[in-house]
């Protein structure tokens, strides 16, 4: 009778907490992320799982984990899916990953005769195991990946012009006080500037304060040399690329956006319109910003270069409502103060500990209700994206079919 008991206990125990995909940390994710790839290796003829190390001053077991599994007939496409490039951001991108293996790619839900896998997994494990945005250089990952080393020449002169407000070399304090002078401080740049251009100027990038916010360093980090290896092995086979790079913070919260690189390349709006359908992408207007060194248009230029059809795509999971105002001044208020105090320290213990609080609350919001939304757009969505890129005929529809001379 008590076995009984205990096993409808038991039964009732696992319906009730479920798979919970979001994690507790770096090593916590890690460890589901290479368990659900050994279950692939029994599942799937020909998949790799590996891992490789970031060099680090400060800790030794910190990798970017991959799991590659190949299309079973013909190698036609390679969906890339990856999570982390901004370290703290990983923790929703990592749960995602988990969630796609376990519930769509192990159970045969995706596409895998003529489509392949390749997952990568904390792309920036520093920023993720230590709760920072950048790497250990306190550099902005996704300002920094390319295919050549341009944009480390970038000028953004607006940064300088705003660095009082971006950078103050203080102590930082979580008071009220201190919160009003950033807000009336932001409200009156708001007044001088256009909220597209002071995106542009604040989000866009710099390349000149190595302790500003979104640095995007002036060489390449090292983590872009172990992602290039496993890029140009994996691919090698495949005709056509779709890169789905998984962050958090910017947009409407418990939303899922589609935020690529603003383009004006025809192919690949078309191709955009074949794979995402009309799930809304946001690349135009006013209030939207463009980046060098972002890691799905890296990947997406690296490939094409051997002359695949590369299409890269950044999915945002929104946090914080920085569509609004308020949202906005709040997101970059956060973003500065965590900087802050990593470089000057804060006035009082406490300050420094709600900093870091609110901060991991922009980028991995405690709410489960957030969590439960992110979870269920991604089980409605990605695998939806996955089909259509299987449907394109292996050079993207569209060159085949109506613009070749374009491609
Ligand atoms: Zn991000």
């Amino acid at each position: 009778m008590l076995r009984f008991f205990f096993a409808i206990f038991l039964a009732i125990s696992v319906q009730s907490f479920g798979t919970d995909y979001f994690s507790n940390g770096y090593t916590e994710a890690r460890y589901q992320f290479r368990d659900l790839s050994a279950q692939a290796k029994r599942q799937h003829d020909g998949t790799h799982y590996g891992f490789v190390y970031v060099p680090s001053k400060i800790d030794p077991d910190l990798t970017i984990d991959y799991l590659y599994v190949p299309a079973k007939e013909s190698t036609d496409g390679l969906v890339i899916i990856s999570s982390g490039v901004h370290g703290v951001e990983a923790y929703a991108g990592s749960a995602m990953q988990n969630m796609l293996l376990e519930e769509f790619l192990l159970t045969g839900r995706l596409p895998n005769q003529k489509t392949g896998y390749l997952f990568v997994h904390a792309v920036n494990p520093y920023g993720f195991k230590y709760g920072r945005r950048v790497s250990e250089n306190s550099v902005d990952l996704n300002r920094n990946f390319g295919i050549d080393k341009k944009h480390f020449d970038t000028k953004n002169r607006q940064f300088g012009e705003l660095k009082h407000l971006l950078m103050p070399e203080k102590p930082a304090s979580s008071s009220w006080v201190s919160h009003i002078k950033f807000l009336l401080s932001a409200l009156m740049e708001m007044g001088k500037h256009s909220i597209g251009s002071l995106k542009q100027a604040i989000a866009g990038g710099q390349y000149e304060y190595p302790k500003g916010i979104f640095y995007g360093g002036r060489d390449f980090e090292p983590n872009q040399k172990s992602v290039e290896q496993l890029l140009i092995r994996f691919s090698k086979p495949y005709k056509k690329i779709l890169s789905l790079d998984f962050h958090t913070g910017f947009g409407k919260r418990g939303f899922m956006h589609l935020l690529p690189n603003p383009t004006e390349d025809q192919v690949l709006l078309k191709n955009y319109g074949l794979i995402f359908g009309d799930y809304p992408i946001e690349q135009t207007g006013g209030d939207f910003y463009s980046s060098e060194g972002d890691f799905s248009t890296y990947v997406a230029a690296l490939l094409a270069k051997d002359g695949k059809t590369a299409i890269p795509m950044l999915i945002e999971y929104g946090t914080l409502d920085s569509q609004t105002y308020q949202g906005a001044i709040a997101s970059l208020s956060r973003m500065v103060l965590e900087n802050q105090n990593y470089w000057h320290g804060s006035r009082r213990p406490r300050d420094g500990r709600r900093i870091q609080e609110s901060f991991m609350e922009l980028f991995y919001p405690s709410a489960e209700g957030w969590r439960d939304e992110v979870e269920r757009q991604t089980r409605i969505h990605l695998p939806r994206f996955i089909e259509s890129f299987d449907a394109l005929n292996s050079e993207g529809d569209v060159c085949a079919d109506e613009i070749r001379s374009a491609c």
